[in-house]
Order: C-alpha cells, then structure tokens, then sequence
C-alpha cells in the first residue's frame, strides 16, 4: 500500500519527477539528488516498507531480487569492475532520513573511510 506523503511512494507513483534508471514489478531504480560518488543509485520496493526493520519474512525473495538488481546496475553502470557497495540506513544512528526502505547503490570513485 503506498502511503501519500511518502516521498519515495510519490516517485514510484511519478507524481515527483526522478531519473530512472530501472524498474520491474518489484522494484524502481532511480538517481540520488544529491549523489555522493558519481554513481549513486537508489534501489526502492514499490511496496512501502519504512525500512529494513519494516522487513517480514514474507520480503525474503524481495530483498535478494534487490541484491540481483543492484548487480545488474553496477554491471550496466561501469561500476562492477571497480567496486561499488550496496548501504540500506536503518534508523537514526545510521542516519536514515526517508523512511521508505532503499538500497544505496555507490560506485564510481575510491570511498573516503572504511567503515567495516
Ligand atoms: P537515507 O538518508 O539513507 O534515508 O537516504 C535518503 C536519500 O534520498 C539521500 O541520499 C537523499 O539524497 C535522497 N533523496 C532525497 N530526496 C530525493 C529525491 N527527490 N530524488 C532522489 N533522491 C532523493
């Protein structure tokens, strides 16, 4: 069920204009606003989830598709053979700030830090 006064929710339904750059009956892909590195991809359930903690068992093939997806995208993006790293923020202390459930999809450039 989409809620409308999510901000993702409003992407997936194109009432917010976004740079797609894949979508199937599970998932849509788009351009982050304000991209880290120059490849910045945000992979979003159509399915509104406030986040990972939102997952149930039922969101178990959901969220391997993801993992295939983001794949896919590093792949037909030139970022698969340098290296890319796939981030989902949960809560505050992560620093999420959408509380629908994505995926970050970051290649392109050498990340600064190396968190774990
Ligand atoms: P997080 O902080 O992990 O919840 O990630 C939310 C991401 O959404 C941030 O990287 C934002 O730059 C991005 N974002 C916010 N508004 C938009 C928008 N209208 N289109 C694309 N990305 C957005």
């Amino acid at each position: 069920m989409a809620d409308p006064t999510c901000l993702f929710c409003r992407i997936i339904a194109r009432e917010i204009p976004a740079t797609l750059v894949y979508e199937d009956d599970l998932v849509v892909a788009f351009r982050d606003i304000a991209p880290q590195v120059p490849v910045h991809v945000l992979i979003v359930p159509r399915e509104h989830l406030v986040g990972l903690d939102g997952l149930e068992e039922a969101h178990r093939t959901l969220v391997g598709h993801i993992a295939l997806v983001a794949q896919r995208l590093a792949r037909e993006l030139g970022v698969a053979e340098t290296g890319y790293r796939l981030v989902a923020n949960c809560g505050p202390n992560a620093g999420q700030t959408v509380f629908h459930l994505h995926f970050h999809l970051l290649g392109g450039a050498p990340m600064a830090g190396k968190m774990v």
